[in-house]
């Protein structure tokens, strides 16, 4: 049977492929993925060699790890220096450089970071070690926040005094409004996510076409999926009719998922948010909300530090890959002096940052 349908997939790609060739457009066409899943995926299977040249890729923001600002990374930094700190992260964190360290660097001088795969074993190390304080890195977009939401009513629950979060958690929809008000950004379409919306649900992108006459497909992460979202936009693009519409129908609907809404509208609130390479972006982030601020950081061990500017870092062209002015491999640093074990930034660092992908795949 998995054979049948691996045989079939690949009939039906084929097919797509096909299809998109033979629509006629005049011009280049920008079509951007917003999330670092498609880009690895796009690479991975090979697509990029099934499409026209005139139709171009452009990676997107939607790769937390990335989009984490130097800001953060230097305040979990000054938060693991401290005395009884246990820094509780996902791995991809640990090099993505701040101001001028990492969190990997300053594991190597003694601090006490751990790596986890969920909030939730954070609870475990808090648990474990009563007479410290463990602090979480909340990073993550929609898809991760009912995780952290969830942990945090646990955590309450529980009544552990010593956990605490550190949110970064951020929003894709402000992001994408925020390109498209971006004049050196040139963007005909959006592939959305299809985890983030299985959450938000499709409503959360309807002011794009409604306000920026843009057309958005929300599809999977499988060949056909993505193939048949590319087919999808380009026939909004043709037809002038831009609309959002819904690959991805197995998983995710209009209104989203309700419960894991609940969950982050019950823990958290919007607030405004610094992107890497983006700026300050209105309502893009979520902060803890009051009644849980016991458990959040900034209120508990509020910190104030001065950003130092390392030249190592600032040669990196990160800002202009998040907003697809630059691709990967134009940077003068890619591949020569930056590469996944030697990274200058966090498009580098993590699996899914457009400039590790290009380094593989390409
Ligand atoms: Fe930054 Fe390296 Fe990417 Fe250049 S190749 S933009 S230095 S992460």
């Amino acid at each position: 049977m998995k054979y049948i349908d691996e045989f079939r997939n690949k009939r039906l790609v084929s097919e797509a492929s096909r299809k998109i060739r033979t629509i006629k457009v005049s011009g280049p066409i920008n079509i951007m993925e917003v999330c670092g899943t498609h880009t690895m995926s796009f690479f991975k299977f090979g697509l990029t060699k099934l499409l026209p040249e005139r139709f171009r890729l452009i990676s997107g923001p939607g790769c937390p790890v990335c989009v984490s600002g130097p800001d953060y990374i230097d305040k979990a930094i000054a938060y693991s220096k401290m005395k009884g700190v246990i820094i509780a992260t996902f791995s991809d964190m640990l090099r993505v450089p701040g101001s001028s360290l990492t969190l990997e660097r300053q594991r190597c001088e003694g601090a006490d970071i751990r790596s986890v795969y969920s909030p939730l074993e954070a609870v475990k190390i808090a648990q474990d070690n009563p007479q410290d304080k463990v602090i979480f890195l909340g990073v993550g977009f929609e898809t991760t926040a009912p995780v952290v939401g969830l942990t945090i009513l646990e955590a309450k629950k529980m009544k552990l005094e010593n956990l605490l979060f550190f949110s970064s958690l951020k929003l894709i929809p402000p992001a994408m409004g925020c390109l498209l008000k971006d004049r050196q950004v040139n963007i005909q379409g959006f592939l959305c996510p299809g985890h983030v919306s299985s959450i938000i649900g499709t409503i959360e992108y309807e002011f794009i076409p409604r306000h920026h006459r843009i057309g958005c497909c929300v599809c999977g992460f499988e060949p056909l999926d993505m193939m048949q979202g590319i087919n999808n936009l380009l026939e909004q693009i043709v037809t002038g009719r831009p609309r959002v519409s819904n690959q991805y129908l197995r998983l995710v609907r209009r209104q989203g998922n309700k419960r894991a809404q609940r969950i982050i509208e019950a823990v958290f609130t919007k607030r405004d948010s610094t992107w890497r390479g983006m700026g300050r972006i209105a309502d893009s982030g979520l902060k803890i909300r009051k009644r849980f601020s016991d458990f959040d950081a900034e209120v508990i061990m509020p910190l104030k530090i001065k950003e130092k500017r390392d030249l190592r870092y600032s040669q990196c062209r990160c800002p202009d890959v998040l907003k697809g002015i630059l691709r990967p491999s134009d940077c003068p640093l890619f591949s020569r002096d930056c590469t996944p074990l030697s990274p200058y930034g966090p498009c580098m660092v993590s699996s899914e940052g457009a400039c590790n992908v290009y380094y593989k795949y390409r």
